[in-house]
């Protein structure tokens, strides 16, 4: 079955035991109205959070990420946390809460300078203290508050330094980011290199739990042919399966803790939303996956969206091809292209996990995505087609200026970032924009890979 010939290359036992690391993940808890969702907007600044709201999974829990300079981390803002709730939505908050937690590298307890200790803070102080994890007890609301007198009661919580911050007025925040980060000892990040030649495509396969992940993962990885690997031990170490086809390498990048189990591997969990957040992150192409049956959903528009975020490469293919009649394939068909318009540039794939059907085309787009995404474009060639856009249509006049567009270069690369020089540019509208975009696109063959087009004025 030329679909599946896989084969392990024979790397050395490091190169299976080799792990990259992840973004680290950075948890908010606290009882309610301390000020989390303040804290977080400021540590997500410009970027929006992503509510990922996972039904049935997870409530009321926020994700979102952040750079303090080079150092890049992910946040994730949980409820009100009561961790001694016994039922309903509190008790399932505090579930929630305690995954976060147990997923986060660091957790930043927060409290509020003005109120004092609760005996809320105490529960959740024991439960922190018992973790053993980096933490951090962070006391709020302390704009314009003499340090020490007030908050030394809190040191009562058992969790060392108190550290003063307004989350409203952004005091102290900066400084508490800094010994979050500290405390994981991260290694400064390496400079962004271009992509050896042959160089291994990081993939990941994201998707809502039983989409069918695991399935498609186990026909890839063949049952003939594994080789033991240790796992590693830190929530930060993703493991990376490494496989070769067709002269290409791949590191497939676990999103749920993958373990070998006899001859197939197997989740650990069932599903994971910082790990599916992390390994988009570190990948270069993301195959997401949307399972047949049900269409689109709001939870894979939500990984759809964070993937977009990322800048990820990215291919979608409809798994469970094989258990849908004629009228379920126009729906799914339709929800795609209502659902997740703003995929249009990725290539879709109908396939069967389960049947092993479609699955050798998933490559040549898997590829072409990576190649698209570090597509080099040099500036005379942007440059040309600039002007050809402009002169095919020019852009409208705004208020007293006609925005002038002079030329073109590649800002970055994964995902490509194309920058317009000119004078007016603020009065290019987003249709313009688009259809700049449209444009360079089709010229450099653009294809599964978001691409942005900004707009840089003279004056
Ligand atoms: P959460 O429930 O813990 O997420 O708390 P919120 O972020 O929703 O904040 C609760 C309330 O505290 C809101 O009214 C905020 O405006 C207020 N708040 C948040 N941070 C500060 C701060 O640094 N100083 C003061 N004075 N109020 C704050
Ligand atoms: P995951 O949670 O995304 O890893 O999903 P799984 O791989 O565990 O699959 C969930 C369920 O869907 C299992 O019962 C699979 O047997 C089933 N499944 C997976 N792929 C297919 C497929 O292509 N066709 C059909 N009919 N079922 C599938």
């Amino acid at each position: 079955d030329p679909i599946h010939r896989f084969y392990w290359v024979p790397h050395s036992i490091e190169h299976y035991t080799r792990s990259i690391v992840m973004k680290p993940v950075i948890a908010i808890v606290g009882r309610p109205n301390v000020g989390k969702s303040t804290l977080f907007n400021r540590l997500t600044k410009s970027r929006d959070a992503i509510v990922a709201d996972f039904a049935g999974l997870t409530r009321d829990r926020h994700y979102g990420q952040g750079h303090l300079g080079k150092r890049e981390y992910i946040v994730i803002d949980t409820g009100g946390f009561e961790p001694d709730a016994e039922s309903g939505i509190f008790k399932e908050m505090a579930k929630q809460t305690r995954q976060a937690v147990a997923e986060s590298d660091v957790v930043v307890f927060v409290v509020d300078a003005r109120a004092g200790v609760s005996a809320q803070d105490h529960d959740i102080g024991n439960y922190l203290r018992r973790l053993g994890k980096p933490c951090l007890l962070v006391a709020n609301k302390a704009e314009g508050m003499r340090e020490g007198a007030q908050l030394v009661e809190f040191y009562e919580l058992g969790l060392g330094d108190v550290l003063p911050v307004s989350a409203a007025h952004g005091q102290g925040v900066r400084s508490m980011l800094d010994a979050a980060l500290d405390a994981l000892h991260l290694a400064e990040p390496e400079e962004d290199e271009t992509p050896a030649e042959n160089a291994a495509i990081r993939l990941a396969v994201a998707g809502r739990p039983n989409v069918g992940k695991s399935t498609l993962i186990n026909t890839w990885l063949g049952e003939e042919r594994l080789v033991a690997f240790d796992m590693p031990g830190t929530t930060r170490d993703a493991i990376t399966v490494p496989f070769e086809r067709a002269g290409q390498k791949f590191e497939l990048i676990d999103t749920a803790g993958l373990r070998r189990k006899g001859k197939v591997f197997e989740a650990i969990e069932k599903f994971s939303v910082v790990k599916t957040l992390q390994a988009i992150e570190s990948s270069n192409v993301v195959l997401l996956l949307v399972d047949a049956t049900q269409g689109v959903t709001d939870q894979d528009a939500h990984i759809a969206g964070f993937i977009l975020e990322a800048g990820r490469a990215v291919v979608v293919a409809v798994n469970k091809w094989d258990c849908v009649d004629a009228y379920q394939r126009e729906l799914v068909q339709r929800s795609i292209e209502t659902r997740l318009p703003f995929m249009k540039f990725a290539e879709l794939h109908f396939i069967s996990a389960k049947k092993r059907q479609g699955l050798g085309p998933l490559w040549g787009s898997i590829a072409k995505a990576h190649q698209a995404a570090t597509r080099k474009m040099p500036t005379p060639q942007l440059t040309r087609l600039l002007l050809e856009a402009v002169q095919f249509q020019a852009p409208k006049r705004s208020g007293m200026f006609r925005p002038k567009l002079r030329y073109a270069h590649q800002g970055g690369m994964n995902p490509p970032v194309i920058v317009v020089h000119g004078n007016s540019l603020e009065g290019v509208t987003d249709a313009y924009r688009r259809y700049l975009e449209g444009r360079f696109r089709k010229a450099f063959d653009l294809i599964g890979t978001p691409l942005r087009v900004e707009m840089k004025s003279a004056r």
